[in-house]
């Protein structure tokens, strides 16, 4: 008798369709469970799949993010070398905390930190801390501010009850965060049509003997220009002086920290002027690094309260944290290292200014379009990002432009309104980073020109299209 043959579950060449079952029993071969399942979803999966099909699983959901190199909506770095993704691969079993282990990485972040203080123009040694990003800096930063606040007023026999801190309505959100998690009265300056952002008579009214500081911001989202900070800054000073009330300014340079020093080098926004205690600055933005990485800096060790810190025993050392996080990886902080040694101040202002010229070209390619006007391209110093807008009376808006722009190329360029009182104003806006050469902004020039040819003769869209265009501003 012949052996048995094993089962073969091939369906038979001239069977009219194949059942499921019949497709299941050859995934071992041909395919991948998922491809017949939902993705995982509420709750874990019964069993799990193969590494290679699980990664391919995420691969393919991640299409539907589009390519991170054509978000021109985001100022959180896309792309890096690969000889720093090495760097990046090689760290990331580390975790950033434990300096006892890993005291190397811990100088590493010291180094960063005086190199940054240096740019910052700090007068002597100073101190600072690595962060998750601006915002977790801004929290520390702003603490600290209530903290010495307080200290004060409880050295002249004064109520803290009560403290308030004021800022424009061209910042970030996270001031506002701040305000609400550590109970801080905000007092908000609110914008107006064509002043996006504010100036000491802005901030002088609002000013009191509660005020904990003012944030004034380096380079807004909105459209990248700078808060007069010198300005601000004589305003506290002579107040200081005349009136005995001695209120700090933090600048918010999330993003334009990495970028003045090495455009506007005269500019003078830094520790170079007296009221200026601490600044932040985002690794991620234009730092270079990719996202997870920021920094707060102090003019001056005592600018940090002694009692935010934390002194712990840890593993059998002593060791000082001022953090808001606890375990977190150290590749960004390498990465940042990496930056420094590799481009050195020459390289970051190569960097800077090559995506300077490529945003003027850009903005010049979007006016001769004839449909829009640049926002503050007369301004001297800017972030390298175009902000622009339809002169009006064309019968689309900057929403259609920017849905019609995603669907014909796939480019992601953010249409948003301005914040109180200025909300009524829409603006669209591009980054031009790296990644965005010269032959890519001509591109981008002549898409956008023929996205608002499209528009001219279809019409706005429908507006429940309209509704699925992302409005945020992509920070
Ligand atoms: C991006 C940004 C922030 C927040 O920074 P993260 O690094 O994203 O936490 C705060 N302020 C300004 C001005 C920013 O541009």
């Amino acid at each position: 008798m012949p052996a048995q043959q094993p089962a073969d579950h091939r369906p038979a060449e001239d069977a009219p369709e194949m059942t499921r079952r019949q497709i299941e029993r050859m995934e071992g071969i041909y395919g991948n469970r998922y491809l017949l399942e939902p993705a995982p979803d509420h709750k874990l999966p019964r069993g799990g799949m193969s590494a290679e099909e699980a990664a391919e699983l995420i691969s393919e959901e991640m299409v539907l993010d589009g390519l991170p190199t054509r978000n021109l909506a985001t100022f959180v770095t896309t792309w890096m070398e690969p000889e720093a993704d090495r760097v990046i691969s090689e760290a990331l079993r580390v975790n950033f905390i434990d300096h006892a282990e890993y005291p190397q990485t811990a100088e590493i972040e010291q180094r960063c930190i005086r190199m940054l203080a240096h740019l910052f123009n700090a007068p002597g040694e100073t101190t600072g801390a690595r962060t998750q990003g601006s915002s977790e800096a801004i929290m520390l930063g702003a603490l600290s501010l209530k903290w010495k606040w307080r200290g004060r007023r409880e050295a002249a026999g004064k109520p803290v009850d009560r403290p308030n801190l004021v800022f424009g309505g061209d910042v970030h959100v996270v001031w506002e965060k701040f305000c609400r998690y550590f109970d801080v009265e905000p007092r908000i300056v609110p914008l107006a049509p064509e002043k996006y952002t504010i100036g000491p008579e802005d901030v002088e009214p609002h000013i009191d003997e509660n005020t904990i500081g003012v944030a004034a911001v380096l380079g807004t989202t909105f459209t990248g220009h700078a808060d007069d900070i010198r300005g601000i800054n004589d305003h506290l000073v002579a107040l200081k002086h005349e009136r005995g009330i001695d209120v700090p300014l933090h600048v918010d340079a999330a993003s334009g920290g990495f970028v003045w020093p090495f455009l506007y080098p005269h500019s003078e926004w830094d520790f170079r002027l007296e009221q200026v205690r601490s600044i932040n600055v985002s690794g991620h933005k234009f730092g270079l690094v990719y996202p997870g990485i920021g920094w707060l800096l102090f003019r001056e060790k005592d600018d940090l309260p002694e009692d935010l810190v934390f002194y712990e025993n840890y593993l059998g050392k002593r060791d000082a944290t001022f953090t808001l996080n606890f375990s977190t990886g150290a590749a960004m902080v390498l990465a940042q290292y990496y930056n420094f040694a590799r481009l050195g101040h020459a390289g970051y202002r190569y960097v800077m200014e090559t995506m300077k010229y490529n945003a003027r070209a850009l903005a010049t390619e979007i006016a001769a379009i004839g449909e829009f006007e640049i926002i503050g391209g007369g301004h001297d110093e800017q972030l390298p990002l175009v902000a622009f807008k339809l002169t009006g009376g064309q019968v689309y808006d900057e929403f259609d432009v920017a849905a019609q722009l995603a669907a014909e190329r796939g480019w992601m360029v953010p249409a948003y309104t301005l914040p109180p009182n200025a909300e009524h104003v829409k603006i669209m806006r591009v980054l031009v980073k790296e990644t965005l050469g010269h032959s890519l902004t001509t591109t981008l020039g002549a898409d956008i020109a023929q996205a608002c040819e499209t528009l001219a003769v279809k019409g706005a869209l429908h507006e429940s299209d309209r509704k699925r265009v992302k409005t945020n501003t992509g920070f």
